[in-house]
């Protein structure tokens, strides 16, 4: 079959990109390719994860039209609270302080997959997966593991963090482990969380809660690889008693503790995001620590970027392609950049650190042009 593009990994990245070709660009043949079938409900990209959509993550869903639908699920945060647990130093940013009605949206990944299921008309190539590549003048012959043979002008590579086609293509990825992992979960707190997101610095690492709709809040906490089995493991009673220690009564108690999964935390970077007739993006370029919740909203900058330099009569031309890996290097750069400093500067628990780190939050507050230069980051509207 020919395509004029296969998108690798129907994931987030790779079925939102889909999407934006499909209206920007409907005379193209667009297929995806993907063990996990889109039908399920083990999609591994859309699980019980949630995620923050920056502020300029949601002027991009408006753009690409997929925001009204994903809207009904978001939860609108409206304050942010940055702190060292038991420290003096701390960062907070409000609505009113940038003149917007929202710093970001709380979505469960599930409902985006399902917005994405239910809009999406393309070529499904599901449950299957890449056996082999070979190059050829105008793009790729593909073979499935299914036997399937297909022809594509362009490849996408959006296979997630551990890509093969990544390693099919020969491009090299550097893969550093935080030795962290996160433990996520739905929870209920005594206290309505009024729209505040909280990032807690805490000695065994970081714990973040974000608020979600119907009262709940979603949970990411950082903990040891040594410690993840015991953590999982615990009664649901332990488990509380370890947030509160670890968060404090701000909200009054945790309660309505929901399931526990578990990711080990990567960054993984690839050395290039483009070889011939092929593109690299999402994860498959740049997995990151979730401590400042960008990696989707990276990924969906890669999307909208390609979108703008694609060229209309043959997708794989080289200049389109070299154009967007130029726009996206700046972006890629700062934001991996900034993460890791931020997963690693609050995971190390060295005292002098904890001094250095409480200062450092405390001072940030009262900068305003350091603070807004950081927020305006995060939010999204800097790249
Ligand atoms: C705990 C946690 C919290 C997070 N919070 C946030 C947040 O608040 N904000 C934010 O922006 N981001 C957040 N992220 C990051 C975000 O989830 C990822 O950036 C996003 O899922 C990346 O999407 P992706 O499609 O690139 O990759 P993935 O989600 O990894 O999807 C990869 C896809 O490729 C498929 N695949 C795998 N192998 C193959 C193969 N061989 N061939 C074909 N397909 C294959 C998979 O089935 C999947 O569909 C968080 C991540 C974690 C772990």
């Amino acid at each position: 079959m020919k395509l004029d593009i296969l998108i690798v990994g129907g994931g987030m990245v790779g079925a939102t990109l889909a999407w934006g070709l499909a209206r920007r660009f409907d005379h193209w043949q667009v297929g995806i390719v993907d063990p996990a079938s889109f039908e399920q409900s083990v999609q591994p990209s859309f699980d019980d994860r949630v995620i923050a959509l920056s502020a300029g993550s949601v002027a991009g869903l408006e753009q690409l039209e997929l925001w009204p639908e994903v809207a009904e699920h978001g939860q609108a945060i409206e304050h942010i609270h940055v702190a060292e647990k038991g420290g003096f130093g701390r960062v907070q940013l409000h609505t009113d302080d940038y003149a917007v009605k929202a710093l970001g949206q709380v979505i469960p990944v599930r409902a985006i997959g399902k917005v994405l299921r239910d809009k999406l008309n393309c070529q499904w190539f599901c449950p299957d997966r890449i056996a082999s590549l070979s190059r050829q003048a105008d793009g790729y012959q593909v073979t499935l593991a299914s036997g399937q043979t297909l022809h594509t002008k362009l490849l996408v590579v959006a296979d997630g963090g551990q890509s093969q086609t990544r390693r099919l293509l020969g491009i090299e990825a550097s893969d550093k482990p935080y030795r962290q992992s996160a433990i996520i979960a739905n929870i209920k707190t005594e206290k309505p969380h009024q729209g505040w997101a909280f990032e807690r610095f805490t000695d065994s690492g970081p714990l973040a809660l974000l608020p979600m709709t119907q009262g709940r809040m979603n949970l990411v906490l950082c903990v040891r690889p040594d410690d993840v089995d015991a953590t999982l493991a615990m009664p649901k009673a332990d488990f509380a008693k370890l947030l509160q220690q670890r968060f404090g009564w701000r909200l009054g108690a945790f309660t309505d503790i929901g399931e526990r999964h578990c990711y080990p935390l990567h960054l993984i970077e690839s050395a290039s995001l483009r070889a011939d007739r092929a593109v690299v993006l999402g994860n498959a370029a740049h997995s990151l620590h979730p401590i400042a919740g960008q990696g989707f909203n990276l990924g969906l900058r890669d999307v909208l970027a390609l979108l703008e330099n694609l060229d209309s009569q043959d997708p794989g031309a080289w200049a389109g392609l070299a154009r967007w890996e130029q726009q996206r290097r700046g972006d890629l750069g700062r934001t991996i950049a900034t993460t890791d400093l931020l997963a690693r500067l609050f995971t190390w628990d060295l005292k002098s650190l904890y001094l250095g780190r409480n200062a450092g939050l405390g001072l940030l507050n009262h900068l305003p042009v350091a603070k807004h230069k950081l927020a305006w980051q995060m939010l999204g509207w800097e790249n």
